[in-house]
C-alpha cells in the first residue's frame, strides 16, 4: 500500500467532506452534526468508538504500540465573505481556521487505514476533538481517555504561511502559550464638568494600556519571546458623563511557561498599582491559559524521515505566536504538531486564518491524509 496513491484515489471524497463540513459549521462544543458524520463513517469502517461529548475517539488494529492522530472540528463566529459554491450556509458561523479540512483529512486517513489495517502492526487511534477555539476541547478529550495507552500523537494544521502542499515540520516550540485577561477599574461616576466630585476610571484605563506594554519591553528578558495586546477598552457612553467603570480585555502570548507566569504576575501588580494611584478599585481576571505547543525533537525527526521516505515535500515552518490546545497532548505524550501549506496566490488563497475570506487549497488536502497514513504505518512497523 502506498499512502500517497491511496490518498489520491479518494482526493475528491476528501474535498467533498471538507465542503460539506464547511457549509455547516458548528461552534465549540456544538459539533453535533459533524461528530455524527464522523462517527457513522468510523463505525462503518470498523472502528471501535468512544464518545466524549461532541468528541469522538476511534480505535482500530491490535498490537503493542498505539499512535494517535488528531483533528479538531469546531468553527468560528465569523460571517463568511467568500463567494464560493460551498460558502457557509449558517449566518455568522464559518470554518475560518481550516478545522473542516482537518476533519476531512483525518476521515480520509481513517478510511485508508481501515482498508489496509493488516499492514499496521499496532493500534491506530483517531481523535476528533471539539472546541479547539478557546474551549480547550483537548483537555476534555484527555479526561475522556484520548491518550490512554498512546505512545505518540500527531496533528495537522493547514498553514497559510507555507506554499501549497509543503508539510511544515519544526522541533521544539512551534506555537505560543496564551492567556486572556479582563481588567476592571471601578470608581465613582459623575458629571463631566465636575471631575473633582468623581473618581474617573478612564485615565486609569488609559494608563494601564500603556503600562502593560512595559511588561514585554521592561520585564521579560530580551532573549525571550512575549506579546501583550490590549484588544478592548470599554468605558462610558455619553459626552458629559464620567462612567463608573472601565473594562479592558486582551491576550498575552509566550513560549516559556516561566515567562507566562511572569506576565500574569506583572499584569496583576501593574493593575492594582494603577488602581491605588487613582483611588479606584480594580479586578484582573486571567483566564483560558493554553501552554506553548512544543514538538518533541525525536518525533519531528521521525516525521521528516517519513515525509522523505514517501517523497512528500516538507520543510521548516517558522514559529507562530498563535496558540493551539494540541499543546496539552504534547505535555503528556511524545508527538509533533505539523503544518500543511495551503497558500495559493493564483487561486487567491492568501487570507490568514480567522479572516472572513480565509480558504484552503483543497487540491493538497489528500497530501495531509497521505502523511497521516504514512506516519501511522511507519510508527507501527
Ligand atoms: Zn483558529
Ligand atoms: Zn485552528
Amino acid at each position: 500500500m502506498n499512502p500517497i496513491e491511496e490518498a489520491e484515489k479518494i482526493k475528491d471524497q476528501i474535498i467533498a467532506w471538507r465542503r460539506d463540513f464547511h457549509m455547516w459549521p458548528e461552534l465549540k462544543y456544538e459539533e453535533e452534526r459533524t461528530s455524527k458524520i464522523v462517527e457513522e463513517h468510523l463505525r462503518e469502517w470498523g472502528y471501535k468508538i468512544k464518545r466524549v461529548g461532541t468528541g469522538i475517539i476511534g480505535d482500530i488494529g491490535e498490537g503493542e504500540k498505539t499512535i494517535a492522530l488528531r483533528a479538531d472540528m469546531d468553527a468560528l463566529p465569523i460571517q463568511e465573505e467568500n463567494d464560493v459554491p460551498y460558502k457557509s450556509r449558517v449566518p455568522g458561523k464559518m470554518h475560518a481556521c481550516g478545522h473542516d479540512a482537518h476533519t476531512a483529512m483525518l476521515l480520509g486517513a481513517g478510511k485508508i487505514i481501515a482498508e489496509h489495517i493488516e499492514e499496521f502492526n499496532g493500534r491506530v487511534r483517531l481523535v476528533f476533538q471539539p472546541a479547539e477555539e478557546g474551549g480547550n476541547g483537548a483537555v476534555k478529550m484527555i479526561e475522556g481517555g484520548a491518550l490512554d495507552g498512546v505512545d505518540a500523537i500527531f496533528g495537522f494544521h493547514v498553514w497559510m504561511e507555507l506554499p501549497s502542499g509543503v508539510i511544515g515540520i519544526r522541533d521544539g516550540p512551534f506555537l505560543a502559550g496564551a492567556g486572556f485577561f479582563t481588567i476592571k477599574f471601578r470608581g465613582l461616576g459623575g458629571h463631566g464638568a465636575y471631575p473633582h466630585f468623581a473618581r474617573d476610571p478612564i485615565p486609569a484605563g488609559a494608563e494601564a494600556v500603556m503600562a502593560l506594554q512595559t511588561i514585554v519591553s521592561r520585564n521579560v528578558s530580551p532573549f525571550e519571546t512575549a506579546v501583550v495586546s490590549v484588544t478592548a477598552f470599554n468605558a462610558g457612553t455619553a459626552h458629559n458623563v464620567i462612567p463608573e467603570e472601565a473594562e479592558l480585555k486582551g491576550t498575552f502570548r509566550f513560549y516559556n511557561e516561566e515567562v507566562g507566569k511572569l506576565i500574569e504576575r506583572r499584569i496583576e501588580e501593574i493593575i492594582s498599582g494603577i488602581a491605588r494611584a487613582h483611588n479606584l478599585e480594580s479586578k484582573s481576571e486571567i483566564v483560558e491559559l493554553v501552554p506553548p505547543t512544543i514538538n518533541h525533537k525525536e518525533m519531528a525527526d521521525f516525521a521528516r524521515t517519513v515525509a522523505e521516505k514517501y517523497g512528500l515535500r516538507y520543510g521548516e515552518v517558522p514559529p507562530s505566536m498563535g496558540a493551539e490546545d494540541f499543546a496539552y497532548y504534547l505535555q503528556r505524550v511524545p508527538g509533533a504538531f505539523l503544518a500543511l501549506g495551503i497558500r495559493n496566490e493564483e487561486k487567491g488563497i492568501i487570507y490568514p486564518a480567522h479572516h472572513p475570506r480565509f480558504d484552503v487549497d483543497e487540491d493538497v488536502l489528500h497530501l495531509g491524509t497521505a502523511m497521516e497514513v504514512a506516519l501511522a504505518r511507519e510508527f507501527l512497523r
